[in-house]
């Protein structure tokens, strides 16, 4: 049998799977069964952000397997110690938890603003907005905070407290910012939810109300975060800081890691026994996050993240079936006049390019480190397929 009749006799058909089983990989390239290669502006969804096999984060993460590879939360490590040090320089954040994936770092954020409220407050401060169109994950508590109606299906009863308000509309935000509001969530630029940007004016507002009400910000950097829009937080381009940030996806450069970053004021707010992971914070995912650190916070790297997505931007705004082309950084999302974005996909993949989807668009999330080269082969494979 093949890798994909293997997956499909033995692997739930959680996912809507494409028809490749990748084998290997190297930088911007993906090696398929069978030997094609295909470029990747996908990047296992935001999560290869240095690539296939980055030289470094190899070596860090063979070299930690090779010394230790797990100890548990009850003692501590060097590559931990390391990470968290330079994640707080980086970010001016003072602490860290750390989980195992976007939901679960959205898990911890919320478990904070809750208990930071019933410290402060007491009982019934515990509602979370949240906005519509968001996307913070698939256990039932992140589901539940996912402003998505056609999502809250099968499952039920859903996790109560979470009321979603409409993205840019800051009346509904005051409307609903009653007295049993402890946080508001969101993502400075909706991904799942299509490559949608919040308004610089909206953020300002937000975060005026809620610092009045002493409720807290949540921003979801999950996957707008590590250097993905350019800044290092997406938040940087708004000159905001939240409360609490929550990272995955890029940060652990293909290994599974959540971190939920916390100032001052949220630091202290999990006290030994209200909260943990087995696996969080394992020393091999982390000695590879440190190596993505020590690569995206390098002198001049995120300059080159904007430039590079410039660039894709203006290649593909001059064609006839682009209508628009949203986002920052290299997360782009692309409105087609006439084509369908999976239809788009499908195609590309037959040429031998890698993209996704985010709704109705068409969406690109290259590896941050992508060279001009490979970004014109790309585009050229893209350009084709859009203007056939
Ligand atoms: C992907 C994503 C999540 C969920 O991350 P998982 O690692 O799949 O749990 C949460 N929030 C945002 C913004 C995401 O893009």
């Amino acid at each position: 049998m093949s890798i994909i009749q293997k997956y499909d006799k033995h692997v739930m058909k959680s996912y809507g799977r494409l028809p490749l089983a990748i084998e290997s990989g190297s930088g911007v390239n993906a090696v398929a069964e069978g030997g094609k290669t295909l470029i990747d502006f996908g990047s296992g969804i935001g999560t290869n952000s240095l690539g296939f096999c980055d030289s470094d984060w190899v070596e860090a993460v063979c070299k930690q397997a090779q010394t230790l590879q797990h100890n548990s939360n009850y003692y501590y490590n060097k590559p931990g110690a390391d990470f968290a040090e330079k994640l707080c320089r980086i970010t001016g954040y003072t602490n860290m938890f750390f989980g195992n994936s976007g939901a679960e770092a959205n898990e911890c954020a919320i478990k904070i603003a809750r208990k930071y409220s019933f410290d402060k407050y007491g009982k019934n401060r515990h509602t979370i907005i949240t906005l519509v169109n968001s996307f913070h994950g698939r256990t039932i508590a992140t589901l539940s905070a996912t402003g998505q109606e056609e999502m809250h299906n099968y499952f039920f009863p859903f996790v109560g407290g979470f009321v979603h308000a409409e993205a840019n509309n800051i009346a509904d935000l005051k409307a609903k910012l009653d007295d049993s509001v402890c946080a508001v969530m969101f993502e400075y630029v909706q991904g799942e939810g299509g490559v949608t940007p919040l308004e610089q004016d909206y953020v300002d507002e937000l975060f005026k109300l809620c610092k009045a009400h002493d409720v807290l910000t949540i921003a979801d950097e999950v996957q707008t975060g590590t250097g993905r829009t350019g800044k290092f937080l997406a938040g940087e381009h708004y000159g905001k800081k939240a409360d609490l940030t929550t990272l995955a996806k890029g940060i652990g450069g293909g290994l599974p890691l959540g971190v939920c970053l916390a100032g001052k004021k949220c630091a202290n707010v999990l006290a030994a026994g209200t909260h943990g992971s087995t696996y969080g914070g394992n020393p091999v995912i982390l000695a590879g996050a440190l190596a993505v650190l020590n690569k995206v916070s390098r002198e001049g790297f995120l300059a080159e993240v904007i430039k590079k997505g410039e660039y894709i931007k203006e290649k593909l705004s001059a064609l006839d079936e682009v209508a628009k082309i949203s986002g920052k950084g290299l997360m782009l999302g692309i409105t087609l006049k006439n084509k369908k974005a999976v239809d788009v996909m499908k195609s590309a993949l037959e040429a031998g390019l890698l993209t996704l989807t985010a709704k109705e668009k068409l969406r690109l999330l290259p590896p941050l480190v992508i060279d001009y080269e490979s970004i014109d082969k790309g585009l050229a494979i893209l350009i084709q397929t859009l203007n056939d």
